[in-house]
């Protein structure tokens, strides 16, 4: 599995669609200071489902729309997709070539899809998991984040551990599930004191 291509349209700084073709092996993005390299990076990383607008160095998720410069007004909003060589079969879908899309308007509404096909994000999510990749997966490392291991309290390195070993997927869905029963619990409750005020 290789990223192949990434296509950006209206996301940061790249106002007019851009595509850029990655190899399989090291690929290395140069430019002068403020001219985008990050964005490429923030780009793979929201493509892939970051929900977090501070790991995107934003305050809020709208700021990754383009927000226009002097010659250009903004726009309204921001597309990334995501073309990823699944020979391999890496990721668990029936397609040797996998594109992902993430759409998000400047009203706030959000589209995703996969191969064309709109989805969910947690689709994207699960898709991605399953083979390491995405969200909380630690595979882009930022500036500030090897400093960020090293200082780690046991806690938070047992978490990255637990992210390797392909734990941290069962453990959110087990939180989740935990947070149905929960509020099933809730239900219980609130049903048997309409029951007795029946009575
Ligand atoms: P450095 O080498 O200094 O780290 P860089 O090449 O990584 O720089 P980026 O941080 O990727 O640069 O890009 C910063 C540029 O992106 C700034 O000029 C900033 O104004 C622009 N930018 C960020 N968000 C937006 C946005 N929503 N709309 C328009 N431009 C944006």
């Amino acid at each position: 599995m290789h990223l192949k291509t990434l296509t950006l349209r209206g996301f940061k700084s790249f106002a007019s669609a851009t595509t850029l073709n990655f190899e399989p092996g090291v690929t290395c993005v140069v430019g002068p200071n403020g001219s985008g390299k990050s964005n490429v990076v923030d780009a793979l990383a929201w493509v892939m489902g970051e929900q977090g607008a501070k790991s995107l160095r934003g305050g809020k998720m709208e700021d990754v729309i383009f927000a226009g410069t002097a010659g250009r007004p903004p726009l309204g909003r921001a597309e990334v997709s995501l073309t990823i060589d699944n020979t391999d079969g890496a990721l668990p879908i029936e397609y040797t070539e996998v594109t992902i899309s993430r759409t998000l308007f400047r009203n706030g509404g959000s589209e995703y899809a996969i191969n064309g096909r709109g989805c969910r994000l947690l689709d994207i999510q699960d898709l991605l998991s399953d083979s390491g990749l995405g969200r909380e997966m630690h595979v882009i490392v930022g500036q500030g984040q090897l400093d960020a291991v090293l200082r780690a309290t046991p806690e938070e390195r047992r978490g990255f551990i637990e992210e390797a070993a392909g734990v941290l997927k069962h453990r959110k869905r087990k939180e989740k599930a935990l947070r149905k029963l929960d509020a099933m619990q809730a239900n219980l409750v609130r049903l048997g004191d309409l029951t007795s005020e029946i009575r």
